[in-house]
């Protein structure tokens, strides 16, 4: 059984709405509860987050920002953009939920634990370098992969994002450079717009943005192809020396905000495919960072999961009793075309 860690501190439910959002501490809730019960109990390790610093922080956002942020400590309400506020609690918050994910990667670049899940909130993927966007404030993922580069003199990190929504602060964060490669499955036109299949990168970054935008509809079989027939062939080429895992559950089949399909099953299979190729390029290493997912039991059983698969468990039935499903080839064969057409330049795999 492989050593799996996951942060989790009750401190990331202190970033508090007034009203109802659909980012709240429940989320975290009900993952923290599935993590005690009988069968998950003792097999997963602790990690204990940290704040990042502010050093840390502006890997990927400028001083100004951070300042801004920092500002609403103490304050009642800020809202930073339409969708995200903060509470007094949120900088604190948002920098313990950066400095968990860099614990989390420090762990795994160090071989102390042989994958690891950071539990934490608030989300990070929307998070551009000078401004809080889609519930995000600080770009957990795009920060940690840059301090594995940085601090940890990493050669080249993947991401992929599975969540729903496009990951463009992710994406800007990386979009020039060769040694962060940036793989995206987003539902598409939607929120927050960016991520087209022409987005590929610009300068010596041309290349390393791999977008592949979806109409709603995919579920595990469909999302299971985009990963074998794209994802898997690219990221065997680029050899990545470090996977992280923008770890969105929105794309559950009854989440209030997405149209897709993915059962909990397709989760464990997608995780599965992740696992593998970091296996095939850098001994297994991967963190996976959680992102969105709204809907309370399945993120909770998805999260679950993708635990048991990290931790070697093979799985995996779908909803159908059968392990992958039919593809409907009419959802995203033409969609797979153009992303290996417009990708075919700069991997010679695909
Ligand atoms: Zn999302």
């Amino acid at each position: 059984m492989a050593r799996t860690g996951i942060v989790k501190d009750n401190r990331y439910m202190d970033h508090v709405a007034d009203s109802y959002h659909p980012e709240s501490q429940e989320r975290l809730r009900v993952i923290y509860e599935m993590v005690q019960e009988a069968g998950m109990q003792g097999k997963l390790v602790e990690i204990q987050p940290r704040m990042a610093t502010d050093e840390e922080l502006e890997l990927i956002h400028v001083r100004k920002y951070i300042q801004l942020v920092a500002s609403t400590a103490g304050r009642d309400y800020t809202m930073l953009d339409p969708d995200t506020y903060a509470c007094a609690q949120s900088y604190a918050t948002a920098k313990l939920a950066a400095g968990g994910t860099l614990v989390a990667a420090e762990k795994v670049i160090k071989g102390e634990l042989d994958n690891a899940f950071a539990l934490i909130r608030p989300p990070g993927h929307h998070a551009e370098s000078s401004r809080a966007m889609g519930f995000c404030l600080f770009n957990n993922v795009a920060i940690a992969a840059d301090y594995a580069i940085k601090t940890h003199k990493l050669k080249k990190a993947l991401i992929i994002d599975w969540d729903l929504h496009h990951g463009n602060g992710t994406q800007h964060s990386f979009y020039e450079r060769e040694d962060v490669l940036y793989f995206s499955s987003h539902q598409f036109p939607y929120y927050p717009g960016t991520g087209s299949i022409n987005e590929v990168g610009s300068g010596s970054g041309k290349g390393f943005t791999v977008n592949v935008p979806l109409h709603g509809g995919p579920g595990d079989a469909e999302y299971m192809k985009v990963f074998e027939e794209i994802l898997e062939p690219i990221a065997l080429e680029y050899k990545p020396e470090i996977v992280f895992v923008s770890a969105g559950f929105d794309i559950y089949y009854q989440d209030p905000l997405g149209g897709m399909q993915v059962t909990p099953a397709g989760f464990a299979n997608l995780a599965k495919i992740v696992l593998e190729l970091a296996r095939e390029t850098c001994n297994g290493k991967v963190v996976f960072v959680l992102e969105g997912g709204y809907h309370l039991n399945g993120l909770r059983d998805s999260v679950k999961e993708v635990l048991k698969t990290m931790q070697g468990d093979i799985l995996i039935e779908g909803r159908d009793g059968k392990i992958r499903g039919m593809v409907d080839p009419r959802m995203i064969d033409p969609v797979i075309r153009k992303v290996k057409e417009t990708q075919k330049p700069f991997w010679k795999k695909l």
